[in-house]
């Protein structure tokens, strides 16, 4: 079988890390953008193989040139991952300021924008493709304290149900990721922002999140990268149009 194409962005660090090493680790080729340059120089030393470019998902001309890339190299891609998100500011409605609701919202929601023009556009020619979009379990349930991340996220499953009806008569599937907290740097940092801006302790905040969830466990960028693999094998030709959550069953998000 020939290599697949699989361009990931914000892949150098974190579950875009991840998602880029493990579908590597199956034989396809991978492109990776993200808006940190040493991160990325990091990860070109690390995977020579790899195209690696420093690209801000919400930058035209540094993704113009990033796609344009990949587009010359490969002629086109199998699976495209609008992966990048930031978690925004955490705080009640009334406190946040209106620059820190639009930062989250533009790399969160519209970041994926101009990677999904992209891929729309060569996988409807290709007549094949996948797009995985990353929302959250935020995008799932309200999220006291992190209106602008829960919006975002809500929009991605927007964006990957109204995507899945317009490529799906071209033989191209969207679905989402919904991973609930995943174990490492990005929760610790999001646990001392939420404790912070509800005033209770950081354990407190972590048990609260763990009690939420019906497996009381959190779940590790592996675990992401598994259901992303097999939602682009062949046992996934007929699943498009979903939000695939990868959380242990979340309950609740309160924090
Ligand atoms: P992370 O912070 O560990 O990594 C995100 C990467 O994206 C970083 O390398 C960062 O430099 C890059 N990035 C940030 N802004 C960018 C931009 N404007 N353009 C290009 N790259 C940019 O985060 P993560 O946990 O790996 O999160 C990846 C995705 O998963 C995000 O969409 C996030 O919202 C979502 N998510 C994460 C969790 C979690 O618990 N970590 C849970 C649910 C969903």
């Amino acid at each position: 079988m020939t290599a697949g194409r699989v361009v990931i962005t914000g892949g150098a660090a974190g579950i875009g890390l991840r998602l880029a090493e493990r579908f590597a680790a199956r034989g396809d080729r991978v492109a990776v953008c993200d808006a940190d340059a040493a991160a990325v120089a990091a990860v070109a030393a690390a995977h020579p193989d790899w195209i690696a470019a420093p690209a801000d998902v919400t930058d035209e001309a540094e993704m113009g040139a990033f796609l344009a890339r990949v587009e010359s190299d490969w002629g086109g891609a199998d699976v495209v991952c609008a992966n990048a998100g930031i978690g925004g500011p955490a705080g009640r409605i009334e406190d946040l300021d209106y620059d820190g609701w639009r930062a989250c919202l533009d790399v969160s929601l519209n970041g994926a924008f101009l990677t999904c023009r992209w891929a729309a556009r060569v996988m409807r020619a290709q007549g094949a493709g996948l797009i995985l979009l990353t929302s959250s379990t935020a995008g799932l349930f309200g999220y006291p304290l992190r209106a602008p991340y829960a919006a975002a996220k809500w929009g991605i499953v927007g964006l990957t149900k109204t995507l899945a009806m317009e490529l799906g008569p071209d033989g191209v599937r969207v679905n989402g990721l919904a991973p609930g907290a995943v174990e490492g740097p990005r929760m610790e940092r999001v646990l001392a922002k939420e404790a912070a801006a509800s005033g209770l302790p950081v354990e407190q905040v972590r048990q609260q999140y763990v009690k939420g969830v019906s497996l009381r466990s959190w779940v590790s960028a592996d675990e992401v990268a598994d259901m992303a693999l097999f939602l682009a094998s062949p046992a996934a030709a007929k699943i498009s149009g979903q939000i695939l959550a990868i959380d242990g069953h979340t309950e609740t998000l309160v924090p």
